[in-house]
C-alpha cells in the first residue's frame, strides 16, 4: 500500500496530511503526485471531483512554490466561485506548516476592489473564476506573466459554462515555458482543444476508466410518465428516509417550484439556482451541509461547486441535454470513497437517452421500480420502529412520568406500541393507502382515477382533448400549428382538428403519445393552463363542456409563439384522490399536503 510518505512530499505537507486525517493517497494523488513532483512536464488528469484530485495537485503545487518571493507564481482557474473557494481553503489547509504562503481567491460577485488589494499585499497562488480573471487582467489588477504554474481545473466544466475564450484569453497573458495540470470529469473535443492548444506533450493519468462515471455510484432509472414524476420523486424519498441528496431539474423555474412543493409537502427540502442572491445560496448551502436540508433541489449550474462528501443520492427529476452533465450530477454523490446511488425519472421517450449515458460512461442502469405505497408504508414503519428504539431517552420526562402513567393505566404494552405507531403513522399510511402504480406501463390503477381519461394508448391513432378553441383565438389550422410548432412534431403529425367555442379535439399517432402528454403538463400560455388530455370519447363529440378544472385557459392565436417559452407553469391537476381537488394556479394554490402535482 502506498503512503502519502512514499510519494516524495515534504514534511511540512506530510503533517498537514496527518491533521486533515488522511489515511492514505488517493489513486489520483498517487498516481499525479509523484509525476508532478519529479518533473517540470504539462499533465492532463481525467479525474471526477470527489477523487482528491484538490491535493493530487495542490501539495506539488505546493511544494514547489518559492515562498521567499512574493511573485504570483502559480494559477488555478476554476469555473464556479464555490469551487474557487473550495480549492482556496483546501490550499490553506494544505500549506498551514509552510511559512508565508498566501492564497488568494478571485471570483466574481464580490468587491474586486477587496480581491486586489490582497493580490497586491502577495499572493503566490490566485485561484480564480475565468469571468473575473479576465476582468482583473485588462484592469491590470493582477499579474500573471511570470507564473510558473497553471491548473485547469473541472476543465469540461469551464468549457461547458462557455469560458472556452476567456480561458485562451488568459493563457496568451501567461509564460509559455510554464507547466500546465488540466484536470477533468470528462474529455469532450474543447478539452482536447485546450489540451493540444496550450500543452507541450503532457502526461496522461486517468483514474477509473476513462470518461466513466466514478464507479462506487450505482445508476438506476425509473420510468414513469411525465406527470407523475413529482409524486414518483416523493416515493423515492419516502423509501430512503435517511436520504441526503441533491435533485436536478433543468430549469431555475423547475427548481424553485419542486422545492416549494416539497417545502408544503413535509419535506427537508430547499432552492440552489442562479436567480437566489448569493447570500440566500449561501445560506440553503450552510443548511445542506448541516444537513437541515436532506434535499437540495438544483440547477447544474448552481450545483457545480457543492463540496458535501457525504450525499447518498443524486435524483435527475428530469435528464440533462449533455452526457457530459449527467457524469458531473451523478459525480455529486460517490465521493471520497463512499458509495451512492444516481436515479433518473424518464419517461418512455427517454430511455434511448439512458442507454446513450450507459454507452458513454460505460456502466449499466438498473431498471427499477417506483415503489408502491404499501411498500413505502412498509419501509417507513420499520424505520418509525427503528426509530423509537434508538430514541435516547430524555431525563426531563421523568418528572411527568407518574401523570403520563395514570393516563396510560389500562393501555397493555401490545396496545401501546400499536397506538404510539399509529400516532406518527396514520398520516402517512392514509396517503400512501391505495395509491396508484407510477411506474409506466404498468399503470393499471390509472383507469381507476381516470387521470387521463385511460390508459395511455400505445398504437393506432389517439386523440385528445385540449382546453382551448375559438375563443381563444385558435381556428382549427391555428391550433393545428400550436400544437405541432409546441410539441416539435413533423406537418402531418396532427390531424383531425376539431376547435369548438371554449375547447378543441385533435388527434395524432400513439407513438407521439406520450411526447404530447409531457409537453403539455404544467403548460402554460399567457399565464394559464393549457391542458391535453387523452379523450375518452375517441369520436370527439360534445364532452363535459369543456370541464377542465381551469376552463378555457390557454393562448390566443397571437401568443402562439410563446407558448414554449411560456413554461410549464402549474396547472389544476384533476388526480386529485388524494388531496381533493383543490385549484391553484400561479402562486395561490390550496394548501394540500402530500398531493401529487406533476
Ligand atoms: P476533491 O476531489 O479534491 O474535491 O476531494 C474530495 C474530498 O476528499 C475533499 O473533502 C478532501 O478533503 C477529501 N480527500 C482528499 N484526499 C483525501 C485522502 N487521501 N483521503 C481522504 N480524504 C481525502
Amino acid at each position: 500500500m502506498t503512503k502519502f510518505t512514499d510519494l516524495g512530499l515534504d514534511q511540512s505537507l506530510i503533517d498537514a496530511v496527518n491533521d486533515l486525517g488522511f489515511e492514505k493517497p488517493s489513486e489520483v494523488q498517487e498516481k499525479a503526485i509523484p509525476i508532478l513532483l519529479e518533473n517540470e512536464s504539462d499533465l492532463v488528469a481525467l479525474a471526477q471531483t470527489g477523487t482528491g484530485k484538490t491535493a493530487a495537485f495542490g501539495f506539488p503545487l505546493i511544494q514547489k512554490i518559492d515562498s521567499d518571493s512574493r511573485t504570483t507564481q502559480g494559477l488555478i482557474l476554476s469555473p464556479t466561485r464555490e469551487l474557487c473557494l473550495q480549492i482556496t481553503n483546501e490550499l490553506k489547509l494544505y500549506s498551514k506548516y509552510e511559512k508565508n504562503i498566501n492564497v488568494v481567491a478571485i471570483y466574481g460577485g464580490a468587491s474586486i476592489t477587496d480581491q486586489a488589494r490582497q493580490i497586491k499585499r502577495g499572493a503566490q497562488i490566485v485561484v480564480a473564476t475565468p469571468g473575473r480573471m479576465k476582468d482583473m487582467i485588462s484592469r491590470g489588477l493582477v499579474n500573471i506573466t511570470k507564473i510558473d504554474y497553471c491548473v485547469l481545473d473541472e476543465a469540461d466544466e469551464m468549457l461547458n459554462m462557455g469560458f472556452f475564450e476567456d480561458i485562451k484569453d488568459i493563457l496568451s497573458n501567461t509564460p509559455d515555458e510554464k507547466s500546465t495540470w488540466l484536470f477533468s470529469a470528462t474529455m469532450p473535443r474543447e478539452v482536447s482543444i485546450i489540451a493540444k492548444k496550450f500543452m507541450h506533450s503532457p502526461q496522461e493519468i486517468t483514474v477509473g476508466a476513462k470518461n466513466s462515471g466514478a464507479s462506487t455510484v450505482q445508476h438506476e432509472y425509473y420510468q414513469v410518465s411525465g406527470r407523475d414524476r413529482y409524486p414518483a420523486l416523493k416515493r423515492l424519498a419516502d423509501t430512503n428516509p435517511g436520504i441526503f441528496s441533491v435533485v436536478f431539474c433543468r430549469t431555475k423555474r423547475d427548481t424553485q417550484r419542486v422545492a416549494e412543493m416539497l417545502i408544503e409537502d413535509g419535506y427537508n427540502a430547499g432552492a440552489l439556482h442562479g436567480d437566489l442572491s448569493q447570500n440566500q445560496r449561501d445560506l440553503v448551502m450552510n443548511s445542506f451541509r448541516k444537513k437541515q436540508i436532506q434535499m437540495l433541489v438544483a440547477t447544474d449550474v448552481a450545483a457545480r461547486g457543492i463540496d458535501v462528501d457525504d450525499v447518498t443520492h443524486v435524483i435527475n427529476f428530469q435528464l440533462p441535454d449533455e452526457i457530459e452533465t449527467y457524469t458531473h450530477r451523478s459525480g455529486r454523490t460517490g465521493r471520497a470513497g463512499k458509495s451512492g446511488i444516481s436515479m433518473v425519472l424518464v419517461t418512455r421517450s427517454e430511455i434511448r437517452k439512458i442507454r446513450a449515458i450507459e454507452n458513454k460512461i460505460n456502466q449499466k442502469f438498473i431498471l427499477k421500480t417506483v415503489p408502491t405505497g404499501k411498500d413505502i408504508c412498509e419501509i417507513q414503519l420499520q424505520h418509525l420502529a427503528n426509530k423509537i428504539k434508538n430514541t435516547e431517552i430524555n431525563d426531563e420526562i421523568e418528572s411527568h412520568l407518574p401523570a403520563i402513567n395514570e393516563i396510560l393505566a389500562d393501555v397493555d404494552r401490545e396496545e401501546l406500541i400499536k397506538k404510539i405507531v399509529s400516532a406518527e403513522f396514520t398520516r402517512f399510511f392514509n396517503y400512501y393507502n391505495k395509491a396508484k402504480d407510477l411506474n409506466s406501463g404498468g399503470g393499471r390503477e390509472r383507469n381507476e382515477r381516470g387521470e387521463r381519461g385511460g390508459e395511455v394508448p400505445t398504437s393506432g391513432s389517439v386523440r385528445y382533448f385540449i382546453n382551448v378553441g375559438e375563443k381563444d383565438g385558435y381556428d382549427w389550422m391555428s391550433l393545428k400549428d400550436f400544437i405541432r410548432d409546441t410539441v416539435q412534431l413533423g406537418k402531418e403529425d396532427v390531424f383531425k382538428v376539431d376547435c369548438k367555442e371554449s375547447f378543441s379535439f385533435f388527434n395524432t399517432d400513439a407513438a407521439v403519445t406520450e411526447q404530447i402528454l409531457s409537453t403539455f403538463t404544467e403548460f402554460k400560455v399567457d399565464g394559464r393552463f393549457v391542458n391535453v388530455e387523452v379523450s375518452k370519447n375517441p369520436g370527439g363529440g360534445s364532452r363535459r363542456g369543456g370541464g377542465r378544472r381551469n376552463g378555457s385557459g390557454g393562448g390566443r392565436g397571437r401568443d402562439r409563439d410563446r407558448g414554449r417559452d411560456g413554461g410549464r407553469g402549474r396547472r389544476s391537476n384533476s388526480n386529485s384522490s388524494q388531496g381533493g381537488g383543490g385549484t391553484f394556479s400561479g402562486k395561490r394554490r390550496s394548501k394540500r399536503r402530500n398531493t401529487d402535482f406533476f
